[in-house]
């Protein structure tokens, strides 16, 4: 406390600060025609990837899954959730439309560092054996003697889907360079591994975690269209009409219905970026890939921020005429810290000082902290702005295509992810910039909410709807 104290009162930040300031505000600015022109960019970059398979930076990914939740989904169910931080396992009690869910049984642990730049068999091993232990330990549910267990399976990384219960993996994102694993079939892979460990599974259904969520929303809520995962890394998807879709070529009804996943981490028009942005994409371990992740999703501002007051610190002597040796150190600031110094109150920015001192050894001085404060909302802003502008995107596409179905009645956008969820400014900037570009009148009809765990369930109630053990109940 005594040494904030003293920091406070010897404050002299170089005159230089300001300017670098200014520079970044303006590289990082995201007025209205800026925004327009994103969620104008992105409707068109969906329309092209629909028409084609590499038609767009966006995959458009078909799911496969053309049977939403109803609610009548019944019995016991697994699902398993690899995202980009941790790995969940969950036993699900489903109990039809009057019980809904019973029950929810879960374990979580972090995916060891090292895991991450493993080999395929052993991350699936891992995958593999807290399932087993899960499921050896058993709960308060069981399956009927003698039925397989069924799994939903959520993979939170881009997947070509060759069915419901298949997909090759096109490559690893936020992170992660586990080898062997690309190209090949991760239903397969975990299947191999289920025979090592001597599990008895099978998978009915294999999801990207936005889908998984859009189908956890849409079993509570019928107005559920879009769902967006804005967590360590970021995506959308949402449910479109099949003859929509060029290149879905075969039989379907007409009123028929797909989910879609955009993998939009891959989106790049027109989006503002900085030379900070540049310089943590080269040293990326996938550089010129996810562009739009990198720019708003949890995994980077941590490290865009710190970029950015390295920089400062070290040309325009924001923290003294030393540099904090620490800041030097890709990644040691995070997102979260960004959003616990911006939740800051105090006269003299006390936690700031604290977060600042704690995760990177900087003593800072009260105009110091509040560059900083400067700096967070800055990238924050950025952000959550510019994942709205994405959000306008996708319903100004399913807009055009079905006049006033979007945006003449209810549309809920179901939202998960821990940025999301726990950094309010960003929530705030997100839902502004929706507002902003879609005008009072139609964003009182556009309700963006919190989708609390809609991929745990979400991916078990999959793996009901598609079950090929019990009868399945179609939509
Ligand atoms: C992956 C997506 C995933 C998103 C959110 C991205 O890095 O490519 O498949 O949905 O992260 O988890
Ligand atoms: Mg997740």
């Amino acid at each position: 406390v005594n040494r904030f104290k003293m920091a406070v009162r010897s404050s002299s930040i170089s005159v230089a600060v300001a300017p670098m300031l200014t520079k970044l505000q303006q590289d990082c600015a995201t007025p209205l025609p800026v925004l327009r022109n994103v969620a104008d960019s992105m409707s068109a970059d969906i329309r092209a990837g629909l028409a084609v398979d590499g038609g767009s930076d966006l995959k458009m990914i078909l799911s496969y899954v053309d049977r939403l939740p109803t609610g009548n989904e019944n019995g016991l169910f697994y699902a398993l959730d690899l995202g980009g931080t941790n790995f969940r396992v969950l036993r699900v009690q489903l109990g039809g439309k009057d019980e809904r869910v019973i029950a929810t049984e879960s374990e979580q642990v972090s995916i060891p560092q090292e895991l991450m730049s493993a080999t395929s068999e052993e991350l699936f091993d891992f995958i593999a054996s807290v399932l087993a232990n899960f499921a050896q330990k058993g709960g308060n549910f069981h399956l009927p003697p003698g039925r397989k267990g069924e799994i939903g399976f959520t993979f939170s990384f881009p997947v070509k889907q060759t069915s419901i219960d298949s997909g090759i993996l096109i490559k690893w994102t936020k992170g992660f360079s586990v080898s062997g694993t690309a190209g090949k079939d991760v239903v397969a892979c975990l299947n191999e591994a289920m025979d090592r460990k001597g599990i008895d599974m099978r998978v009915s259904a294999l999801v990207n975690d936005t889908v998984a969520t859009l189908a956890g929303a849409r079993y509570w809520d019928d107005d559920v269209m879009v769902a967006v995962i804005l967590g360590t890394g970021t995506n959308a998807c949402y449910v479109e009409r099949m003859d929509a879709i060029p290149k879905l070529q075969g039989d379907f009804p007409p009123s028929g219905r797909t989910i879609v996943n955009l993998e939009w981490g891959a989106y790049r028009k027109g989006l503002p970026l900085t030379v900070f942005d540049r310089d943590m994409d080269a040293a990326s371990i996938n550089p010129g890939e996810q562009i739009f992740e990198k720019t708003i999703s949890g995994m980077y501002l941590g490290e865009i921020a710190r970029r950015a007051l390295l920089y400062m610190a070290e040309e325009g002597s924001l923290f003294g005429t030393s540099v904090p040796e620490k800041l030097s150190m890709p990644f040691v600031l995070g997102t979260p810290d960004l959003s616990a110094m911006q939740q800051d109150t105090t006269d003299d920015l006390q936690t700031v000082g604290s977060v600042l001192y704690d995760v990177a050894g900087v003593e800072s001085t009260l105009n110091s902290r509040k560059i900083v404060l400067e700096v967070c909302d800055t990238i924050v802003k950025r952000a959550g702005r510019l994942a709205g502008a994405g959000i306008v995107g996708i319903l100004q596409k399913i807009e055009e295509d079905t006049k006033g179905v979007i945006f003449g009645k209810r549309t809920v956008v179901a939202m998960d992810g821990g940025l999301y969820e726990r950094y309010s400014q960003y929530r705030r900037y997100l839902k502004e910039s929706v507002a902003e570009l879609l005008g009072p009148e139609t964003s009182k009809n556009i309700v963006i909410e919190h989708s609390k765990d809609g991929s745990g369930i979400g991916a078990a109630l999959l793996a009901a709807t598609n079950s090929n053990l019990i009868p399945g109940i179609t939509a």
